[in-house]
């Protein structure tokens, strides 16, 4: 078998049979990785606390058929707020939730890795609630899928723009409205996301709609996370299935 290390995020964990974890991890080098860590459910070890969702690790792995072993995991990034504050734990849930949907094993994607690790450091760090927005719409602009927003997607009017709907490219008026209800005051601070002006919506920004702008690019990347799994043609996804009968990590925090 081979030795390798590696960087990775902790995305989710699993329990597999009576003392160990499957650890899913998003790693800097070979994209999303299934790791089982042997023993971590027996003893209260440092080795199994550094292993939860949200955690940043320098790993050593061994190379399985289908599942690797992880053998070491030391912090590569302490983030002692993520833990403790419930509303950021629920934002990183909610980022690391996207990168496990859209990382791919065997697939290097570094800008994506750079953009998490960087996003959960800020979420730590800072906690404000344009997190998340400027998160999903960094990962939207990596996937080639900007919406439009300063016009409707399907007569171009510029007018009473009330829905936004990403399966159509963007945002729709009332007469051709589809997916999900959207203001004017978000749609335009989303532009100004969508141009990184990001402390600028930052500094102007309600709290109300600090939380429109949260729930709707939960949506905008929902929908396109739909959209993306319909035309993906890997469905070779047993493995999880199997061992998710037996999930207790916490998903929706
Ligand atoms: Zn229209």
């Amino acid at each position: 078998m081979a030795l390798y290390r590696d960087d990775g995020i902790v995305l989710r964990n699993y329990k597999l049979g009576e003392a160990d974890r499957i650890i899913i991890l998003f790693t800097r080098t070979r994209g999303k990785v299934r790791a089982v860590a042997k023993g971590v459910r027996r003893t209260k070890s440092k080795f199994g606390s550094r292993l939860e969702p949200g955690s940043v690790i320098h790993g050593q792995f061994y190379e399985g058929r289908n599942l690797d072993i992880v053998t070491q995991a030391e912090s590569a990034a302490v983030m002692p707020t993520l833990r403790t504050d419930l509303s950021r734990y629920g934002r990183a849930a909610v980022m690391l939730e996207v990168v496990d949907q859209i990382s791919e094993e065997g697939q290097t994607n570094t800008a994506l890795y750079k953009l998490v690790t960087g996003a959960l450091a800020e979420l730590d760090r800072d906690g404000n609630p344009l997190v998340v927005p400027a998160f999903v719409v960094k990962v939207l602009v990596l996937e080639g899928v900007q919406p439009l927003l300063d016009r409707c997607v399907t007569c171009e009017a510029t007018d009473d723009l009330i829905a936004i709907d990403m399966s159509h490219g963007g945002v729709l008026c009332r007469e051709h409205r589809s997916g999900d209800p959207i203001s004017d005051d978000a749609r335009h601070a989303l532009m100004n996301v969508f141009d990184g002006h990001v402390r600028h919506v930052l500094e102007t920004t309600s709290d109300q709609l600090a939380s429109e702008l949260e729930s709707l690019s939960s949506r905008l990347i929902e929908q396109h996370i739909e959209r993306r799994l319909r035309s993906s043609t890997v469905v070779d996804q047993h493995l999880i299935h199997d061992a998710e009968a037996d999930d207790d990590s916490p998903r929706d925090g």
